[in-house]
């Protein structure tokens, strides 16, 4: 099962999805958040990959 690089998330997308306390997609916290793979953010000398969260709604389907 190859795996997608994970996307580079867009510098204004807010910390609190970053840190996996928020979906990553639509920002929803008072729902059950499941684990959604990774984002990666540019940082000085390279990149620092987030594990990021996803809610029931927004969250991919491949992994049933
Ligand atoms: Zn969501």
């Amino acid at each position: 099962m190859a795996q997608a690089p994970p996307p580079v998330a867009d510098d204004r997308t807010s910390i609190v999805r970053l840190h996996g306390e928020a979906c990553f997609y639509c920002g929803a916290v008072h729902t059950k958040l499941f684990p959604a793979g990774s984002v990666q953010t540019p940082v000085e000398g390279g990149v620092r990959v987030w594990p990021v969260v996803a809610c029931a709604q927004c969250k991919p389907r491949s992994d049933q």
